[in-house]
């Protein structure tokens, strides 16, 4: 008995479907690249719940006739290609005809045209039923699509719908992506009635960042432009100072489409090795040109891989303008690689400050400088354990080596506190438990632009920073302004700051991690996060009381020996250690 069938097609759409529209916002994504290939100047998107009840984008591109209006939403349906020589030299978004096929099958659909040249427009209604009822509507020029309840007619994806709160984020994302590609067109973005997105035709790509971003974020960047072999590069790259703890913010483009492609991110990594420290990454928006003909965008269903004709040469490319433009870029603050732990000892106070047994150590650290023993060991190499046998100085007087360290005498050995990874392990306990936080009302409160997404996201969480002393206020046109804050942030970078929490949440949500265990492991983020900020940042040094009282308050804490991040906060060397250093033994 034969037991092969050919599937229905609405079933052979439904599968397609799962490949092209995951989320509300892959919706937005495939209407958004349908509107810029009509030519459109202006687009604007109205979602309710995160796109979870209605997307509705309306262009004012070129529109359809009755009959393209009709057969639009059949599979395999496109103005946009006809042979196959044309599928290796696409100059638009679609190509697959399957977009609007994918859509009809897992939502119920309303689309109103119009062609210039159309006395009367079209809409085109398609029933829960798959039937199509088309009538008149007025001659308007353009295209308006609406999309109602998304995946009702498949329960086992719609579950995977996430808050309201993370799809919003997720079609931010797509509408910012867009906004940045197509710098000449206007795009507006709605949320439940009020605008998150609003940004009028921009000159170049430059200006649609600032307008997206604000002038601020675009100064964490170095421009960069390369032109040559049939590739233009034209993009912005954090300068090192900027370097960042997520992943947040990098993005290719190529030919005017967001793509994911390792051979360019493994190149911008390169060119940042020994630039910014291992732990950190850089933010990057790249956007290449590249003649159609040389790279393959259709290795993926939603066109978000492309493959290369030449991929070293690609990679050259990237790593060596990057490299370039840093290197240009330098100057404006020392390499990181200087301040290894060999440079600190050249920093010891001088030696007329001293008393006590700090003469001892200095000599020491002296003597190991000049006779070039080995240097301290990694700080990951050394035993903190020794703490928990509680050392007692044998003198209350502190010393900085380098701007950050300082050590301690004690009665069996040598102690060597970071100063700022100390800090943040006091805060970060304070702000977990909420507790002994000493708020600050600033004097003037300050004023942070934010991009569309993080403005969404910290005014959704504004009770758990409200929680650690940090109010943060909506001041409309995606600004906010911060109120008070913990006393210890009350120098810190604002922007840095919240743009910082805003990736931390992100990051958690990505996680999908809900309820009780969800909040706890938000809080902890986001308090490592801010303990992160602490005012007194490297450069800043205490005084001999004011060290003694951060010994003691990080004495009190539960995990003395780490920062939140899990670096030491301390190392100690034991004599034995010293000895040993010295060939004594
Ligand atoms: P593709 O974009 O790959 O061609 P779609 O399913 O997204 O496939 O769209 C099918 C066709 O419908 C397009 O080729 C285009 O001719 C027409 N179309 C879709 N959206 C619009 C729009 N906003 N304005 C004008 N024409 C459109
Ligand atoms: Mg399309």
């Amino acid at each position: 008995m034969s037991t092969i069938s050919i599937l229905p097609e609405i079933l052979v759409n439904k599968i397609a479907a799962g490949e092209v529209i995951e989320r509300p916002a892959s919706v937005v994504r495939e209407l958004l690249d349908n509107a810029i290939d009509a030519g459109a100047q202006t687009i604007s998107v109205e979602v309710l719940y995160g796109g979870k009840k209605l997307i509705k984008v309306i262009d004012d591109g070129a529109g359809m006739d009755r009959k393209d209006a009709s057969l639009c939403f059949e599979r395999h349906a496109t103005s946009k290609i006809k042979s196959e020589d044309d599928l290796f030299n696409i100059h638009t978004l679609g190509f697959r005809g399957e977009a609007l096929a994918s859509v009809t099958s897992v939502s119920k659909v309303v689309l109103i045209t119009s062609t210039a040249r159309s006395p009367v427009g079209t809409k085109v209604e398609i029933t829960t039923g798959h039937k199509k009822e088309i009538t008149d509507a007025p001659p308007l020029t353009g295209t308006t699509l609406e999309i109602r309840d998304i995946f009702y007619n498949t329960p086992a994806r719609r579950k995977f719908l996430k808050s309201t709160q993370t799809e919003t984020s997720h079609i931010i994302d797509i509408v910012t992506q867009k906004a940045l590609s197509y710098p000449e067109i206007t795009f507006f973005l709605k949320h439940n009635n009020s605008e998150i997105i609003g940004v009028s035709s921009a000159k170049d790509i430059k200006e649609r960042f600032i307008q997206l971003y604000s002038e601020e974020m675009f100064n964490e960047f170095i421009e960069i432009s390369r032109q040559g072999r049939g590739i233009k590069l034209y993009g912005f790259s954090s300068v090192r100072e900027f370097a960042r703890s997520t992943k947040n913010y990098q993005l290719i483009f190529m030919n005017r489409r967001p793509v994911k492609n390792p051979t360019i991110a493994h190149a911008v990594y390169s060119a940042y090795r020994d630039v910014i420290p291992k732990d950190k990454h850089p933010a990057y928006f790249l956007f290449f040109d590249i003649d159609p003909g040389k790279v393959d965008v259709n290795v993926h269903p939603a066109k978000r891989e492309v493959r290369f004709e030449a991929p070293d040469e690609i990679h050259r490319i990237v790593e060596f303008s990057l490299r370039d433009a840093l290197h240009v870029h330098k100057g404006k603050t020392p390499d990181y690689r200087q301040s290894t732990v060999s440079a600190v000892y050249e920093t010891v106070q001088p030696a007329g400050e001293k008393k006590f047994g700090t003469y001892v150590i200095r000599d020491t650290l002296e003597s190991a400088l000049e006779s070039g023993i080995e240097p301290l060991p990694a700080s990951g190499d050394i035993q903190t354990d020794f703490f928990s046998e509680k050392l007692v100085p044998v003198a209350k007087r502190y010393f900085y080596i380098g701007e950050s360290f300082f050590a301690e005498a004690a009665h069996n050995g040598l102690i060597i506190i970071d100063q700022h990874a100390a800090h943040e392990r006091i805060l970060y306990e304070k702000l977990l438990k909420k507790t002994n936080i000493e708020v600050e009302q600033l004097f003037l409160p300050i004023r942070v632009e934010l991009p569309a997404r993080e403005f969404n996201i910290i005014m959704n969480h504004r009770e758990l920073f409200h929680d650690v002393g940090l109010s943060i206020d909506d001041f409309g046109a995606n600004n906010v302004i911060v109120r008070t804050v913990p006393r210890e942030l009350q120098k810190a970078d604002m922007r840095g700051l919240i743009m910082d929490m805003a990736s931390g949440i992100l990051e958690q949500e990505h996680l999908g991690i809900k309820g009780d265990s969800g909040k706890q492991s938000l809080l902890h983020n986001i308090a490592a996060r801010l303990a992160c900020h602490t005012s007194v940042r490297g450069k800043e040094q205490l005084n001999n009381e004011e060290l003694s009282q951060l010994v003691s308050d990080l004495e009190k804490t539960e995990m003395p020996d780490t920062c939140p991040h899990g670096r030491p906060t301390r190392v100690f060397f034991s004599l034995d250690d010293l000895r040993k250093m010295f060939k004594r033994k």
